[in-house]
Formats: C-alpha cells, structure tokens, sequence
C-alpha cells in the first residue's frame, strides 16, 4: 500500500489531502523571509491512537513529518519538507477538562488561545500566555514555548505547562507530568519537549496552569526622550512591587506606523511628540477597581520622576486600542515591507547597550531596523528593511552575535526553525549541539519529526539519524 493509502485507512479519507487539494496555507507559516514548500500530502489525524499510527507509519517508510498547528510561527518551524507530510492539528481542538479545583484546563493541540480564553471567562480564570496572535494553537505554544506581552508578571508557556500526552518518533505514546506543579521524579521530559519545535515529539494533550481572571485593568503610556531611559526606568518600576502585567517599549517610527495601521489617535500633544524618540506602555491589572486606580497614580508618579516627558492613564477604550494595535505590530511591519524580523532576547538591562550596537549596524549596511519588545523581559523585536539578501544576512548575523555577547540569545521568542537554524549552527557552541542531536536521536531515532528545523538540514544528519535511514527498534520489528 503507498503512503497516502495507509493515511487513509488510518484518518479516512476526508483527512488527507494530496495534490491540488493541498491548501496554501498549508505550505508555510508567517515568516517573512520564508519559501513555501508543497508538501506530499496533509494529514488531520482527530485521535491520540491516529497520530501514533501516522508516525509509526512515516518511521517504516522514512517520511518527514511536519507538525502544524495555526501556522502562525515567525521561523518557519512548520514549512513542510519536499517529499514530506504536513500533520495538521486543526482537528484535535477539544478542551477535554477545566478542573476548577486543581485550576487546571486539559486540551487537545489544535485548540487555539482565543478558544480557551473564551471557555475559560465563564469560570473567571486565565490562561495568562499573551503571545501577540490570538488564533495560534496551544501545540504550537508549547512547540515554541511562546513568551509575549505578560511574561514579565506571568512567564512563558514553560511556566504553565504541567504535564504533556506525546508521540516519540517511534510511535511510542509518552504521558508526562499532571496536575501539580513539581516532581522530582527522573528527567522533567514535559519541559524537553517544550520550546522543541516538532522536533522531538508531537504533542497531543497539554495539562495548563490557570490563574484568577482579573476584572481591572488599566494602561499608562510614557513618551521618553530616548530608549536608553525607558531601559534604565524598567528595573525601578519591577521593583516598585505594583507587579505590571505588561511592560513594553515601542520605538518613535513604530508608535506611528501601528498607530496609523490601527486608525487610532491617543491625543499626545505634538510638543511632546516632536522630543519623544520611543514611548513605555505599561499594563496593571486587579481584582480591585480603588486599588488599581491607587496603584496608577503611585506609579505614573514613579514613572514622571524617571525622564518620561509625560505620563498618561488612557481611558479603557484607548488602553485596549493601543494594546491591540501593539499586537498587531508584526502585521503593521509586513503591510509596509519588512524584509525580515529579529528576535534578539538580552537581559533587560542590556536593552540599550543591544540597540546601540543595532543603530551602529543599520547605518553601517544602510537598513532601516526599528522595533517594539518585551522591556520588562529584554525580549528586542526588530522589523528589518533591507532587499539585499547578502547585506541582510550579514546583519542579522551581526545582531546575533551582539545579543550573545551581551549575554542573551539569539530567538527570544519566535524560535529557530527552519529560518535560524544556520545562525544556530554557526553561533551556538559546538558540545551543546551534539548533546542536542544526541538528546534529538533518542526521541526520533529515524528523523523523522521535522527534519530541517533547529538544526541546519545538512549538520543535522550525523548523530541526529537522517530521514529515509531508520535504524530498526524494537518498536518497530
Ligand atoms: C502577529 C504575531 C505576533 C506574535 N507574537 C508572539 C509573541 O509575542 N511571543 C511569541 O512567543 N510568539 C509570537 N508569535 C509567534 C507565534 O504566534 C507563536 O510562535 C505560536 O506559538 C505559534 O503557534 P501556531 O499554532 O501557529 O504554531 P505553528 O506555526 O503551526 O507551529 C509552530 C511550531 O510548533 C510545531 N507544532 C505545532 N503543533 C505541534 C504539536 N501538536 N506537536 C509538536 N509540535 C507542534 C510546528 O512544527 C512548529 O515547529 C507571534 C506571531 C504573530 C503572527
């Protein structure tokens, strides 16, 4: 039987799609600098059993597998391979369990953030991971263990991940962790698989940490004469003790350009305007309402007293149009021609020190870099104008190293995937990637699981195994 017959005898036919039945979007993610690829064939399994079987499968034969969530990746982690199958999650979008008990929710991969947002308002709890693309799947969370705009108060995806249903490269069905918060009870194999981009295992269930929902919320918005104040102001306000849910920087050319995408007007006097080089947008959020408001003015005092020019408590509606049109950044950037985005993470008081060495190397190869981020996290979003595949390499090259020499590391967020993985290759040090190939090989002996990303395609045959070499296991005699 060829393979796409053994796909349909295990989804059925309705779930694989071959050929001119294969959808675009199935053939890439939102990296701007990414290629589509078509791939042999997409496959919607709907059970744990059906992904198991997909893998066995692809194991005998030696076919790439390329999971995919929403799609909405920066890294082009879920690009599929020439010859390979594109597993898509989109079926297995069930919330199994909202354990209002243990403040748990138990889902299925496919399930998107704004699904869960929306089950879980009804039982005033949150599941506080912001990553800035609401339509992205809680799998491809985990894959990329995304961050965004409330980890400053909250963490990442890793912090709220307890435990994890997975399939091994073999087929094997691990269950890792549960509903507690720590064990201590052999290798945290829940945290391995995290951040891993489809590369060690396919996630089929996650067990998520929730927290009380809170009712208040308030913005306050600080213009600043340069980005080098806003970094140095971040560290007082964490240590204030208000505990800000968010804590971003946006650049002056930014501020403009997702202002103008969003249509929105926040009424700052041009005076104030025409000094402002970058602007400080901080999030509180309560149980309280008088407790909020006093918190508010505690900190728009702090903030005044560290170089803002201003400092603004927005009327709810403008707060919620300035967020969301900061979410939308990313949009605001591609719609006026971004030739790539970095993800640069540095600890955030290297802010300013990083952007520096950005400001050198954008004039040094005449790009144009501006950027918003994660202050209170140092995680530096840059949106890169440069058409010169060359030039552009070169400094995103340069970036790199400038985040890693000031301590931080190369994706802060997005991760490596397909994109990055030259960078990684060239830039990470040589010992850590063997043991990563090694730690990749025990998980997915044949290479099957998404072949290409992390590691870069031609490093990563060696000890990782290359896909069309099964070594044969007992699983699969
Ligand atoms: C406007 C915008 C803003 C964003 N802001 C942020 C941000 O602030 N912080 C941040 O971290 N990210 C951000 N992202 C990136 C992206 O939204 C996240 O990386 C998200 O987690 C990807 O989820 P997805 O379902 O779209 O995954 P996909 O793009 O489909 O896949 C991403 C990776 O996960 C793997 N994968 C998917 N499902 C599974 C599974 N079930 N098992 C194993 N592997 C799987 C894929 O193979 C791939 O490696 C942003 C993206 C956009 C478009």
């Amino acid at each position: 039987m060829g393979f796409e017959d053994q796909l349909t005898a295990i989804v059925g036919a309705a779930h694989v799609d071959v050929a001119d039945a294969i959808r675009d979007d199935d053939t890439h993610d939102e990296a701007l600098d990414g290629h589509p690829v078509r791939p042999r064939a997409v496959v919607r399994p709907g059970s744990t059993d059906e992904v198991a079987a997909i893998v066995r499968a692809a194991g005998v034969e030696g076919v790439p597998l390329t999971p995919r969530g929403s799609g909405t990746g920066l890294s082009g982690a879920c690009t599929p391979v020439a010859g390979g199958v594109v597993v898509s999650f989109e079926r297995m979008n069930r919330i199994l369990e909202i354990d209002t008990a243990n403040h748990v929710a138990v889902v299925e991969p496919g399930l998107t953030l704004a699904e869960l947002d929306a089950a879980l308002a009804p039982h005033h709890l949150i599941y506080p991971v912001f990553p800035g693309e609401q339509s992205a799947s809680l799998g491809g969370n985990v894959a990329t263990n995304a961050g965004g705009m409330r980890a400053v108060k909250y963490g990442v995806t890793r912090h709220h991940v307890l435990g994890i249903e997975a399939v091994l490269g073999t087929g094997e069905v691990i269950s890792a962790g549960g509903k507690f918060v720590k064990s201590t009870s052999g290798y945290d194999l829940t945290q391995m698989v995290i951040g891993s981009e489809g590369t060690l295992a396919l996630v089929t269930r996650a067990t998520l940490r929730l927290h009380p929902r809170p009712e208040f919320h308030t913005t306050l918005l600080a213009p600043f004469p340069t980005i080098g104040a806003i970094a140095s102001s971040v560290p007082p306000i964490v240590a204030s003790g208000i505990g800000p849910v968010m804590v971003e920087y946006i650049d002056l050319v930014s501020m403009a350009g997702i202002t103008a995408n969003a249509g929105i007007d926040l009424g700052i006097p041009d005076d104030i305007k025409d000094v402002a080089l970058a602007y400080l947008v901080i999030v509180l959020e309560s149980h309280d309402a008088t407790r909020l408001e006093e918190d508010a003015e505690a900190l728009a005092e702090q903030i005044a007293g560290l170089g803002a020019l201003d400092v603004y408590v927005l009327p709810d509606q403008a707060g919620a149009q300035l967020i969301s049109a900061r979410e939308r950044a990313f949009w605001a950037s591609k719609a006026n021609g971004a030739d790539d985005i970095v993800d640069v993470v540095v600890p955030r008081a290297s802010i300013p020190a990083f952007l520096d060495a950005v400001s050198e190397r954008a004039a040094a190869t005449s790009s144009l870099v501006i950027g918003c981020g994660h202050a209170g996290d140092g995680n530096v979003h840059l949106s890169v104008w440069q058409p010169d595949a060359d030039v552009r390499h070169t400094l995103l090259h340069d970036l790199m190293t400038s985040g890693l020499a000031l301590g931080g590391a190369i994706s802060g967020e997005h991760g490596i995937g397909t994109q990055k993985a030259g960078f990684l290759v060239e830039l990470e040090d040589p010992v850590k990637l063997d043991l990563m190939r090694r730690i990749k090989a025990a998980f997915d002996p044949y290479g099957i699981l998404n072949p290409g990303t992390i590691f870069d395609p031609a490093g990563s045959a060696g000890t990782a195994g290359s896909v069309g070499d099964p070594v044969t296991t007992a699983a699969h005699r």
